[in-house]
């Protein structure tokens, strides 16, 4: 049994196109959407998956984004108000490097950083249409290095301290605790299924799919390197869920967003 519990840490918002939340289907308009990360409390550690963008990142090169972020909404707020600090997290996860999932990992210099083997590289040399998606680089000293954006990089972030465990395929984090791939939206992109003791799984899409709607009609966000890949993994999430018996949540649905638990709130 176990006593999995999982906190939502509310990292503020962002603005898109409705054209970029659904590929070619939209409406086109502006969406304000949540950015957040998950903290799964188990009883082999804490495993923080993503870390939220950073929002002097943003203002600089993505104003257009309109980035709204109290102080209890970047990573270290987010972890005051459970009465937490960065350095009583273990392992952090990435479930991809674009800046929205990345921004806060320069405060952990100390924990253990995996990713899918893929998104180093492909934060180091992106295809044109993906720059500005792996913008933020300052969790990596050697991606920032490659970039030349070290400018980015926290005093104190060296290789060595930002140095990721590549992994591949569907990966057991700890017991009940699982990363699962699906690529499409980035190549080395992670959803995350969590099983508890007292409730029902909760599978997290993450930006496989933004939102509810996403998943019902298949559609992905115009952010991707491989759409198709990118359905399959829809596909394959739909499945999972349905398997599992899982609820599903997702990474940038506002409306949904209203009725998870966040702050000192938590699942399990
Ligand atoms: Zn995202």
């Amino acid at each position: 049994m176990t006593d999995t519990k999982v906190y939502l840490l509310d990292g503020g918002s962002l603005v898109l196109d409705g054209f970029h939340v659904y590929w070619n289907k939209g409406p086109g308009g502006e969406v304000r959407f949540p950015v957040y990360s998950i903290l799964v409390e188990h009883k082999d550690g804490r495993f923080l998956i993503d870390t939220g963008y950073d929002y002097d990142h943003v203002q600089k090169v993505l104003p257009f984004e309109k980035p709204i972020q109290s102080k209890d909404q970047t990573i270290p707020g987010a972890l005051k108000l459970l009465g937490l600090e960065s350095k009583d997290i273990g392992v952090v996860v990435n479930s991809h490097f674009h800046f929205d999932h990345v921004g806060g990992n320069k405060y952990f210099p100390h924990a253990k950083k995996i990713c899918h083997k893929a998104e180093i590289q492909q934060a180091m040399t992106p295809e044109p249409f993906e720059i500005l998606g792996y913008s933020d680089l300052s969790f990596s000293a050697a991606a920032a290095e490659a970039r030349k954006a070290s400018a980015q990089l926290l005093a104190g972030t060296t290789v060595a301290n930002s140095t990721f465990e590549g992994i591949e395929g569907d990966v057991e984090l700890a017991k009940g605790v699982k990363l699962i791939y699906t690529p499409g939206h980035a190549i080395g992109h992670y959803s995350l299924l969590v099983e508890f003791g007292n409730r029902k799984p909760i599978l997290f899409t993450i930006d496989a799919s933004y939102t509810k709607k996403s998943l019902e009609i298949l559609c992905q966000a115009s952010f991707h390197i491989d759409p198709r890949a990118g359905v399959a993994s829809m596909r394959r999430l739909k499945q999972l869920a349905a398997d599992h018996e899982a609820e599903l949540m997702y990474s940038h649905d506002m409306v949904e967003y209203q009725t998870y638990q966040t702050g000192t709130k938590f699942y399990g």
